[in-house]
């Protein structure tokens, strides 16, 4: 195997090795493929545990370290642009380009050295010169964080670290003075408090544009806690776990709030979005705030730090690299998925037993999870077919991600061997930092780690969900969704799949993801989410695929099963009036027919009254068009009851699937809006209709749903637009 040039052995390396060995000598592939088989992870840990490449496998430190010749030489030049004559009125992009320099320069330097301290005072007096008061406070707060410690084994140094702690004090104090007078100004009632923590605290929410993350609508659920009591758990042999509703649902309402178990981010977001609460790093009053230990990893706050070291980056950090190293593009979104098991396994295994505790000691209660290395499935779906159980549901208990679907036993043998390789790479990965941190170690500890990994990196597979930040296309001036990372919602995983759902997944601060009603959910029908495949994209045999190929099912939607085709059909079906059963009376029929009078449905028989029904459809089409005409002239308090009374129309008459339901849905399918850390222009609507009225989440949605559709999606839903009106809908 070939060695990188610190001598560490890489992960695919690793992977191809031990893969080429088992499949290529015939004992060993049948062993394996009757492990696979039967579920039984840890007997194909151990299996892979005795081979010899295995058991020599240590892992070395694999990460960019700091460099502090390189920050030196940053430093300097830093100080060289400001000696430079800047040409007039040139002076606030020099500034910045400055402020870039001291950043990198910040970011190669060693915490316990002078050119830290220095590139980070220098920088946060920069900002205040830039009136980014936002931004100097977070590096005040940044610099009062360093243990004065780091600076003890010279009394010159200790002097040298202590006047620019009082410097960033001075800097903070100013800062904060500029900032509540700021805010009493905008009558916004500044606190008068005078101790420098809370002022900051107060002041750092200031400069930054915070979305108010929603709650669920209605009564919250006494069980599932990320849900309202309109929905519920239920189990059945056919569908496993799943969601119902309890009671009639309007399109909008909020069904599912969820915190992730566990996050992880992509390699593209890792310079561009705090690691921790994924902030984005590119707006002008955000700072980076480095990493202590590498030059990989970027924070919005000292506080982001902070908590990611305590709670996972320590134990990840010396051997980051591993985890995205050396992979071609079409693997990297896996990549993300590594560091994702890696991270549920740390959290867990590593909680620190108390508040006090900044470093985490082995879970004996996880060890014992993990010692079987067998599925529980049949023990949980006994737990959620008595109706008595009183089991509560939340998100951040990890038996909620140990009862995660995995598919151990149906997957292909080749999957779960890749995936057992890699869940020991990883294991070990983690041994060798555990080591480092004085946790010992035996082999009793590891095959269980080895376990977990490979339990977390099967239920990845097939319960892991993107987060998104939405950004501002420049050229086609369009909120265009982009994947930060991965993460683990369990109360997300209990909804099924339909290629026509029901829901929409939004991204939010801190990994937080939101689960809205798209259409009207009747009582007692399910909740479905689209896992990938939708119908307006893809066929139903490459849909079918792909869902069997990733998740081991042969979706049974409506979609699937009637074969909706796409495009559409212009011919709309009504429902019946009196029964509300579809039937073959169509819209075009009735405009062609001469015997309108004699349409009768086919199930209770009735007459249905065609010529008023026609009218009426006819009016409520009215009704969305002149709401577009509205939303045209900026008047979208009067357009969005409007597009509300139309949906409430099609979902009474028109038979699934009609364009005029579709546009209410496909591009909510596609874009994920809402969360935007720009100030997005949707977003502010948003909840600009969330204030203004009480039951906003519908008319929201709707306003949202067919702005989409104008803007991004006419083509695809076949509605014509003229240029002006197609520039008319763009961001005003
Ligand atoms: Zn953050
Ligand atoms: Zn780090
Ligand atoms: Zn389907
Ligand atoms: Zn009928």
């Amino acid at each position: 195997m070939s060695q990188t040039k610190k001598g560490n052995v890489l992960l695919d390396e690793f992977r191809r090795a031990v893969y080429d060995e088992i499949v290529s000598q015939e004992p060993l592939a049948t062993r394996f493929a009757k492990l696979s088989t039967s579920g039984d992870r840890r007997g194909m840990v151990e299996m892979l545990v005795e081979m010899p490449h295995v058991e020599g496998l240590k892992p070395g430190d694999s990460y960019q370290g700091k460099n502090d010749a390189q920050a030196a030489r940053l430093y300097e030049r830093s100080l060289q642009v400001t000696a430079t004559e800047v040409e007039p009125g040139d002076e606030h992009a020099e500034e910045i380009r400055t402020c870039n320099i001291l950043t990198k320069a910040l970011f190669a330097a060693g915490a316990n050295g002078r050119v830290f301290l220095n590139a980070l005072c220098e920088r946060a007096r920069r900002s205040y010169r830039l009136r980014a008061y936002a931004s100097c406070l977070r590096d005040c707060e940044c610099m009062l964080a360093l243990p004065a410690s780091f600076y003890d084994d010279s009394a010159e140094n200790v002097r040298y670290f202590v006047q620019r702690r009082k410097e960033c004090l001075q800097l903070e104090r100013e800062c904060s003075r500029k900032l509540e007078g700021n805010a009493s100004s905008r009558k916004r009632g500044g606190r008068t408090s005078s101790t420098s923590s809370s002022s900051l605290s107060s002041s750092l929410t200031l400069g930054k544009r915070v979305a108010a993350t929603p709650v669920v609508d209605g009564k919250p659920h006494d069980r599932l806690t990320s849900c309202p009591d309109s929905v519920e758990l239920r189990f059945d042999e056919a569908r496993g776990r799943h969601l119902v509703a309890t009671r009639d649902i309007r399109p909008g309402a909020v069904l599912i709030v969820d915190r992730p178990f566990s996050f992880s981010t992509d390699a593209p977001a890792l310079g561009r979005n705090c690691l921790h609460c994924h902030a984005t790093l590119k707006l002008e009053d955000s700072v980076k705030i480095p990493c202590r230990n590498c030059q990989t990893v970027s924070f919005c706050t000292e506080t982001c730090r902070k908590k990611a070291w305590e709670t996972y980056h320590q134990y990840e950090c010396s051997v980051f690299d591993y985890f995205f190293e050396n992979v071609s593009n079409d693997r990297r979104q896996q990549t993300s998925y590594l560091l994702l098991a890696y991270r549920t396994t740390v959290v867990q295994a590593l909680s620190p037993r108390n508040s006090a505790e900044t470093r985490g000691v082995l879970n004996p209660d996880f060890f014992r999870y993990h010692a079987s290395g067998k599925s529980i499935d049949e023990n949980v779906s006994e737990e959620y077919t008595k109706s008595g159980s009183r089991q509560t549901y939340n998100p951040l208990d990890y038996r909620t991600v140990f009862q995660l679907e995995t598919h151990c036993a149906d997957v292909e043998p080749n999957a779960n061997l890749i995936r057992t390789i890699q869940a020991i790479f990883l294991a070990k990965c983690l041994i060798s930092v555990l080591s480092k941190l004085d946790i010992v170690c035996t082999k009793d500890t590891f095959v269980p780690l080895a376990v977990a990994m490979l339990q977390h990196l099967q239920a990845i597979n097939c319960n892991a969900y993107e987060i998104v930040e939405n950004v501002h296309e420049e050229t086609t001036r369009v909120w265009e969704p982009r994947n930060i990372g991965g993460a683990i919602y369990t109360t997300v995983s209990l909804v099924n799949h339909s290629c026509y759902p029901n829901v929409v997944r939004h991204s939010y601060p801190n990994g937080i993801v939101v689960v809205r009603a798209l259409r009207f959910i009747g009582k007692g029908c399910e909740i479905l989410d689209c896992y990938g495949p939708q119908f307006l994209i893809e066929s139903r045999l490459t849909r079918r695929e792909l869902l069997w190929k990733k998740y081991r099912f042969l979706c049974g939607c409506d979609a699937c099963t009637q074969d909706w085709k796409f495009p559409l059909p212009e011919t709309m079906y009504y429902k019946c009036t009196a029964c509300s059963g579809p039937t073959d009376v169509s819209r075009i029929s009735a405009n062609v027919s001469q015997n309108v009078a004699d349409q009768r449905c086919t199930r209770c028989k009735k007459i249905i009254d065609l010529k008023k029904l026609e009218k009426q459809l006819r009016k409520s089409i009215q009704k969305r068009l002149s709401a577009v005409a509205k939303m045209y002239q900026g008047n979208y308090r009067d357009a969005i009851p409007l597009l509300f009374e139309h949906a409430h129309f099609v979902n009474k008459h028109l038979t699934e699937p009609n364009i005029e339901a579709f546009c209410l849905l496909h591009s909510f399918v596609k874009r994920r809006d809402v969360y935007n850390p720009h100030k997005g222009i949707l977003s502010a609507i948003l909840e600009k209709i969330y204030k203004h009225r009480k039951t906003g989440n519908v008319y929201g949605t709707m306003f949202f749903t067919l702005k989409c559709i104008i803007i991004n999606n006419a083509r695809q839903c076949k509605i014509r637009l003229s240029d002006e009106e197609a520039y008319n809908f763009r961001d005003k």
